[in-house]
């Protein structure tokens, strides 16, 4: 059972503002999409070949092993080419490369009825491919299967620095988010709904009381504006004052994030997979930041390029948000169905120092962790001990790094030590 021993979160300077209330950009889909294959560190199979006409929500990939993923074509069009080339994580993933002969032909797609049992719900979430819109992007039909659920938290919280993309979706879809929250309500088999979001989204807030007015068991909580409060750990103690060990479900939550829901409720009434995302490309080496509406397969670089390039030669391209996000290639790496932002920094020389074995790292880790120590054990390739260490509970939060007055880069030796117990299990 991670500790939490640490102050669990802190407040840092979001600068939502960038992107919180400009124009939303809809920049014409690309020529070339490029579909990565991976779900996490899994690969999907592929299911098309070169020269295979498809359609939007053409199945194109699935993943059908302890979880089932399906992947669609965003676009009608040709695969041209299937190669591989480097993921998020930098390792080299596959992509179906498809080109958009922008006709927009759609497959026959199968919509959901407003009086869908717990059941069909989950084999219509399953079908549509309908994942965690919010990062992880773990499939949400599978949270859905259990009778243990009391109470279902849509997060809304959002709270990581410069992401605003969740906001904006509630504002333009308040009729899916409306829709799909009830029907998740209703599949989770809970007593009480919770839509939780930080209490300085006034508007916001203001929007989803009157959306949600005289909706049973559904109700509003507002939340301090600090982080990771977004994070699932966080929001289960926030809220349910529980704790629990793998998954919310043993205490008796399930979490949904507010986009997921959007989605879920637009593939009801539409059909359409997740073949399009509201991505927040911000940070203070873009030019104009905005929240960009693009297909699934859209590279980083056509993005970047929507929102005026960059305002410095050096910089540093982020799948995420500064604090959670992962470096990339931005010419290879294109947009999933799990993707919400493009953070671009600008690259700061490295000026670390030796560590003064201050102790902050651990005094801020929100998983109780002791990054000093697992850095240590790094060091000494002592696998065992960065094991017995629980580096699996780390969240990447990136509040270590954040804090390190050392300038150390403590997460990415996190992130490091992550991968190094995977790989030699
Ligand atoms: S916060 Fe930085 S300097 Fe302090 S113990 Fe952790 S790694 Fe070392
Ligand atoms: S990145 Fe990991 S080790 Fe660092 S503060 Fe967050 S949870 Fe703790």
């Amino acid at each position: 059972m991670p500790f939490l021993i640490g102050p669990m979160h802190q407040h840092i300077d979001g600068r939502k503002e960038l992107t919180a209330h400009n124009e939303i950009l809809r920049p014409e889909p690309a020529k070339e999409l490029r579909i990565a294959l991976n779900h996490g560190n899994t690969e999907a199979k592929c299911l098309v070949e070169v020269d295979q006409e498809v359609k939007i929500g053409t199945k194109i990939a699935e993943r059908s092993d302890f979880v089932y993923v399906p992947f669609f074509s965003p676009v009608s069009g040709k695969v041209v080419r299937i190669e591989k080339k480097p993921g998020v994580n930098l390792r080299p993933v596959t992509y179906v490369v498809i080109e958009n002969d922008h006709q927009e032909r759609t497959e026959e797609l199968s919509t959901l009825s407003e009086d869908a049992n717990k059941e069909e719900i989950i084999a219509f979430l399953k079908e549509k491919g309908i994942i965690g819109c919010g990062g992880a992007g773990f499939p949400t039909y599978f949270k859905y299967q259990t009778d243990k659920c009391e109470t279902l938290l849509i997060n809304a919280v959002e709270c990581e620095p410069f992401i605003t993309s969740d906001a904006r979706m509630i504002e333009e879809h308040i009729d899916y988010l409306k829709l799909g929250v009830r029907m998740l309500f209703r599949a989770s088999g809970a007593k009480v709904c919770r839509i939780c979001i930080k209490e300085n989204k006034e508007e916001l807030i203001r929007l989803l009381e009157e959306t949600f007015h005289g909706e049973q068991g559904i109700e509003i909580t507002r939340l301090k504006d600090l982080y990771p409060m977004g994070w699932e750990r966080t929001l289960v103690y926030e809220v349910l004052h529980k704790r629990y060990e793998k998954l919310p479900i043993e205490a008796g939550a399930i979490i949904s994030n507010a986009t997921t829901a959007i989605y879920f409720g637009r593939a009801m009434k539409t059909g359409l997979p997740i073949d399009q995302k509201l991505i927040t490309v911000s940070g203070d080496a873009v030019k104009e930041p905005h929240n960009v509406l693009a297909k699934v397969g859209t590279s980083f670089h056509d993005l970047i390029e929507a929102c005026g390039g960059y305002t410095a030669d050096q910089v540093k391209v982020l799948a995420g948000g500064p604090m959670m996000g992962s470096s990339v290639n931005k010419d290879e790496v294109t947009i999933s169905p799990s993707s919400n932002a493009v953070t671009v920094l600008k690259y700061e020389k490295d000026d670390e120092i030796a560590c003064l074995r201050c102790g902050t790292c651990a005094d801020h880790c929100p998983s109780g962790l002791r990054p000093v120590n697992i850095m240590q054990a790094m060091k000494a390739n002592d696998l065992t001990r960065i094991k017995l260490l629980k580096v699996s509970d780390c969240i990447e939060c990136g509040l270590c790094s954040y804090n390190c007055p050392s300038k150390i880069a403590v997460t990415e030796n996190m992130r490091r030590a992550k991968r190094l117990t995977a790989l030699r299990k």
